[in-house]
């Protein structure tokens, strides 16, 4: 599909949605009709899938607390190379290193295990996450499509 000789275009899709637990399903069905362009395996699909509805959970409950507020997902495209960013203007994040260690989780519960960040880290190639209290937070993703299977 990329002709190496051509210049890497980069072109990207951004949808601005409300804060609804619903939006989860809508934000991870987006995700990966644009990814499908790259020829994605079930694998790499459900990985982008499983991702984008950690990201968007988490920006409705904890971002904004399930109260109103709108979540933009920026979907980027340059090669091979997928960005996802999750931006939500909530409450933001005190502490980002804690926050992102497996099992940290400030709403502890029998639905919540602290493993959202974890799963986008396990299942995306980096994580980038960019807050302030009282401002909101960006969750930055990326992925490179068409990797050989790593053994570990
Ligand atoms: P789980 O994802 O397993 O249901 P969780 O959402 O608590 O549980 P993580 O997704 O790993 O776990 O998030 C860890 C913590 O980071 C959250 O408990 C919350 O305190 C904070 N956090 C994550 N995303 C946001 C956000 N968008 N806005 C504010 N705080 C957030
Ligand atoms: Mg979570």
């Amino acid at each position: 599909m990329n002709n190496k000789n051509e210049a890497l275009e980069t072109e990207s899709v951004t949808v601005l949605m409300e804060s609804r637990s619903h939006n989860e399903q809508f934000a991870r069905s987006v995700a990966a009709m644009f990814v499908s362009r790259l020829d994605p395996t079930i694998d790499e699909l459900d990985d982008v899938k499983t991702a984008v509805s950690e990201a968007v959970t988490n920006a409705v409950i904890h971002g904004y607390d399930n109260a109103e507020g709108i979540i933009e997902m920026k979907l980027t495209l340059k090669g091979d190379m997928v960005t996802v960013s999750i931006k939500d203007e909530g409450v933001g994040i005190e502490d980002v290193e804690k926050a992102m260690e497996p099992m940290y989780t400030s709403k502890p519960s029998r639905e919540r295990s602290g493993m959202g960040f974890s799963f986008m880290e396990a299942f995306m190639d980096s994580v980038k996450v960019i807050s302030s209290p009282g401002k909101g937070t960006t969750v930055i993703m990326t992925k490179v499509f068409g990797q050989p299977l790593r053994f570990e």
